[in-house]
């Protein structure tokens, strides 16, 4: 690509570029040089009535043709095409959120198009179920068959969004649906390239549709009564009201993947390199702008003054590599900015918190005055209400709380009202098992940071989210059973 002057910034619809109905505008810069990169047009009530128009006239139009192969055979070409211009895709999200180019061209839109060809794998997999007359008297045939819901809306977070292009849209066709996404306004640029390539890859018009804007466009597909779908990824405030626009209009399904505080248990039994490397270095991937960072690590206290020292070290010795000099377009560097001026003035406000209900480790600044770069910050022993040890921070600043006793690790982990992700580090397996169920979360990693497979389902309970993403729960969303019976 190169020429960041000719960058695509109209909505998609009907499988063509369009301008926004719309006179609004927003800027997005560079966070990690301030510069301008774009202006974006934030879709309005006629955009989006346009977008579910289109999607509704190829739901019961074109797509409901298609066979379930043509279907997958419309996504692995686009997961072909989307392969070929990830360095394109990455250098639009490197460009507006500071993600490293390492990972916004090598991991994310990788990771995105695996999404698509495993969920056309799935298009011509979905069975129903019959069960015979039961009994005498019981004269009924049933069957139950899975049918598409219709339009399906994406909403999404900036942290990732060629993922999510996988997680959102790709089941949604796969299963005979058709899509409107809404990128997230931090990152709306990437995604209008896998937008040009959605009528080579063979989708008819208005099969996938992709709307730009921030809450007020999100908010108009929330409560649209043509919407049957909605899944959301992004923060619990919003996911609130996401739930409640969809309550309020049509009563659309939800899915709902939402933030996390999540828990590191460090046993004294545990590989302590391995634990590091898990609990701590992984934290800060992304800046720690990530939905499933372990951002609250309790470890036991008879290893607790080697660890903590540990910690700082790793947190001193990564931090050295952040600010002006990490340049998010070198394909070395792996921490960028955080994604923008209201992120890191977040991040810094919880930082400032935090000064007053816990020990600073380490970190704690700002580094430098131009881009989002803030220091990857420690905080010892937060008090139990200390806003920087109940809400996520989604930045890289971790509490620490020591512990005595299994029963007492697993009241600090659990005394949170997320439920996203947890980790435990231990060498007693039998432990490791216990602990695993005691943990109040969607996944539990054991002596290991996790990671994302395509296979297992994802999703958090209590506040961070409902439903599943990922595997065939994800797929499964993307559908309603109907009962049929027959005498
Ligand atoms: P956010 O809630 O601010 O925004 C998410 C999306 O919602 C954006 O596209 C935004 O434009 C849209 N939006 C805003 N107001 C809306 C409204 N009233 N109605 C409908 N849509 C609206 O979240 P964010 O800052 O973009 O992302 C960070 C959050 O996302 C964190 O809480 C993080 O943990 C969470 N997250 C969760 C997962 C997961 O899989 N569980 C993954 C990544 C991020």
């Amino acid at each position: 690509m190169g020429d960041l002057k000719n960058i695509e910034t109209r909505l998609f619809i009907n499988n063509e570029f369009v301008q926004s109905k719309s006179e609004e505008r927003y800027t997005v810069y560079n966070p990690a040089t301030g510069k301008h990169v774009a202006d974006i047009p934030v879709a309005n009530v006629a955009d989006v009535d346009a977008a579910v128009a289109a999607a509704s006239a190829a739901y019961k139009g074109p797509w409901s043709k298609f066979s379930a192969e043509q279907r997958a055979a419309c996504l692995n070409k686009l997961a072909d095409l989307l392969d070929a211009k990830k360095s394109e895709i990455g250098q639009l999200e490197t460009a507006c959120m500071g993600t490293p180019a390492a990972i916004a061209t090598h991991m994310l839109p990788p990771m995105g198009t695996k999404l698509l060809r495993y969920y056309a794998g799935w298009a011509d997999k979905v069975a129903g179920e019959s069960f015979p007359p039961d009994g005498e008297g019981d004269e009924l045939y049933k069957i139950v068959q899975y049918e598409p819901l219709g339009v399906c809306a994406a909403i999404a977070a900036w942290n990732a969004t060629p993922l999510y292009l996988g997680t959102k849209m790709a089941p949604a066709v796969a299963t005979g649906n058709t899509v409107v996404f809404k990128a997230s306004e931090k990152s709306p640029l990437g995604i209008n390239v896998a937008a040009s390539c959605v009528a080579e890859a063979g989708f008819p018009p208005g099969v996938i549709n992709f709307v730009s804007g921030g809450g007020s466009t999100g908010a108009l597909l929330a409560g649209h009564m043509g919407i049957a779908k909605i899944s959301f990824t992004g923060s619990g405030i919003t996911g609130r009201k996401v739930q409640e626009a969809a309550a309020r209009s049509n009563m659309k399904r939800v899915t709902l993947e939402l933030g996390g505080k999540s828990p590191a248990v460090v046993f004294a039994d545990a590989n302590i390199p391995n634990a590091t490397e898990a609990a701590v270095d992984r934290f800060l991937m992304l800046t720690s702008q990530v939905c499933v960072a372990p951002s609250r690590l309790f470890v036991h206290s008879s290893i607790a003054e080697k660890f903590i020292a540990t910690a700082k070290e790793r947190f001193e010795q990564i931090g050295k590599s952040w600010g002006a000099s990490s340049d998010p377009t070198s394909m070395t560097t792996m921490h960028g900015p955080l994604a923008d001026q209201t992120q890191l003035k977040r991040v810094l406000d919880y930082i400032e918190s935090g000064k007053q209900d816990a020990k600073l480790i380490t970190g704690g600044e700002r580094i430098g005055n131009e881009g989002c770069f803030v220091q990857p910050t420690i905080f010892l022993d937060p008090k139990p209400d200390a806003k920087i040890y109940r809400e996520e921070i989604f930045g890289p600043v971790l509490t620490i709380r020591t512990f005595e006793t299994e029963d007492e690790a697993m009241e600090l982990a659990n005394a949170t009202t997320y439920g996203l992700a947890a980790y435990v580090f231990t060498s007693d397996m039998g432990r490791a098992l216990r602990v695993a169920r005691k943990l109040e979360a969607g996944t539990v990693n054991i002596n290991s940071g996790g990671g994302i497979d395509v296979r297992v389902p994802m999703g958090g309970i209590k506040a961070s989210g409902s439903g599943r993403e990922y595997g065939k729960l994800g797929l499964m969303a993307y559908l309603e059973p109907k009962t049929i019976t027959m005498k």
